[in-house]
Order: C-alpha cells, then structure tokens, then sequence
C-alpha cells in the first residue's frame, strides 16, 4: 500500500525536514492505492527522494507529495521549493556520480548514487520517472507505475 509506506517514510524524515524548518506535506486521493514490489525499495525510493528536496531547500522551504491512483496508473509526485536544477543538467542526472554543482554538493555531502538507485528502484518495478525543474523556484520529480 503506496499510501501506508510513504507515512512510514515521512515518519522517518521528519526530524531531517524539521532541522531547516521544512514541512513535509501529504496529499492522495484515496486511502489505499496497492502495487506490486518490494516494500524496502519502494522506502529507499522515497527515502532517496526526500532527502534530494530536503537537502537542495532552504530553511523555512516546503516538501509536497502526492500519491493519485488514476484508472490505470499510479502517479507520485516529490515537489520541492528549493533552488531547482539548471536545464542542461536534466538529461544526465540519473547518471552515477553525476552532481549539479560540486562544490556546493560537496559542501551538503552525498555521492552523487541517490537518483541513480531511484532510477533502478524505478526501472524494477516497471515503472517511469520524470523530471521537471525550475532555477530558483523548485523541483519536481514524477513517478508512474502501472496498476
Ligand atoms: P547522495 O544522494 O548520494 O547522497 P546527491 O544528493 O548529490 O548524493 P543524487 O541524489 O543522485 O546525489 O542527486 C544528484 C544531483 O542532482 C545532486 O548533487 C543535486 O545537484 C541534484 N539534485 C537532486 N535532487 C535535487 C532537488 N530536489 N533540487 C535540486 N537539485 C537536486
Ligand atoms: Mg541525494
């Protein structure tokens, strides 16, 4: 259940979110929305996404998810307010190792795998994942999943 698995994740990242006065926001068009896959990838999915709109989000920012069961497909959607990804880097962000800025990534830490495992975690469960970004203004990340 799509819906009781990112509860037990916002659970998990509330107090990362809650250091930079970041509230994480829920919205879904129903109470159960069931998929087939594992249940620890679909958290690290998440858990992976989170932490990107967390991490590249000023103080005071907001995280919005939304879980939408539609007639055939299951849409979720990470959003972020934050400082948003320069078009020419879209295309290769999926990539290993691949990071925007590397001074300002190695200042926040990581290495570059999050959106690489996301991928994965993504491609296993046959579903698909969309970027869309805007400098200055935020981020979001969709995911489709068949039903
Ligand atoms: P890791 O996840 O391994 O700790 P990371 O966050 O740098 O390190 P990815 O999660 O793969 O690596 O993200 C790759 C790059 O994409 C990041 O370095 C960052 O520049 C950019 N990025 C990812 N998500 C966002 C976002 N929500 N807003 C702005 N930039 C982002
Ligand atoms: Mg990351």
């Amino acid at each position: 259940n799509v819906i009781e698995l990112i509860e037990e994740v916002i659970y998990i990242m509330n107090p990362l979110a809650k250091n930079k006065d970041i509230i994480i926001d829920f919205e879904n068009n129903c109470n159960e929305i069931i998929i087939y896959g594992d249940r620890d990838k679909f958290k690290q999915m998440m858990i992976n996404l989170i932490d990107n709109a967390i991490k590249y989000t000023n103080e005071g920012g907001k995280v919005l998810l939304k879980a939408l069961k539609l007639d055939k497909q299951v849409e979720i959607y990470v959003i972020d307010n934050g400082i948003g990804i320069p078009k020419e880097h879209l295309p290769r962000l999926f990539e290993r190792f691949y990071r925007v800025d590397k001074a300002r990534s190695r200042s926040l830490g990581g290495t570059g795998l999050g959106l690489a495992i996301v991928k994965h975690i993504v491609n296993l469960m046959k579903g698909k994942i969309d970027v869309y970004s805007e400098v200055g203004e935020g981020t979001t990340f969709k995911i489709t999943f068949p039903l």
